[in-house]
């Protein structure tokens, strides 16, 4: 069975798009320790980070590098925060997240925003991705 990643890339699942290139797919968290912490997948499902080949994982590495960069630019923070757990979604990810303090960096600590806030984060990190 499709991971719920997968679904959303074929656009089955909706999501608040950041980026996306023929390999790549970027999105903000559902469920955000802070305000822009955004998803970076490889559009092919693979579980654990670590098991993508070397050519996809450091395509995905470039790929959230050009994403922090939007990122940094769109949301005022003191710095991007990079972290990789997959736990919960069993489909590689990297979790970028505009941190100011430790606690942002921490899976319990959750901001509530609304649809449109969402989508005006989305729409504003697209702008500044090059
Ligand atoms: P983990 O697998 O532990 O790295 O965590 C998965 C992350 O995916 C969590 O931060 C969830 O909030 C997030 N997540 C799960 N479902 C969705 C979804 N449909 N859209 C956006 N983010 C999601």
């Amino acid at each position: 069975m499709p991971s719920i990643f997968t679904k959303i890339v074929q656009g089955e699942i909706p999501s608040y798009k950041v980026a996306e290139d023929d390999q790549f797919y970027a999105f903000l968290d559902i469920n955000p320790n802070a305000k822009g912490h955004t998803l970076v997948i490889p559009k092919k499902e693979v579980n654990r980070i670590f098991d993508l080949d070397k050519e996809t994982y450091t395509g995905l590495m470039g790929f959230s590098y050009q994403v922090a960069k939007a990122l940094e630019k769109a949301v005022p923070c003191e710095r991007i925060g990079m972290s990789v757990i997959g736990l919960e979604v069993p489909h590689a990810h990297v979790h970028l997240i505009p941190i100011n303090v430790m606690d942002d960096m921490r899976f319990i600590k959750k901001e509530k925003l609304s649809q449109d806030e969402f989508v005006a984060l989305a729409n504003e990190i697209a702008e500044s991705f090059e």
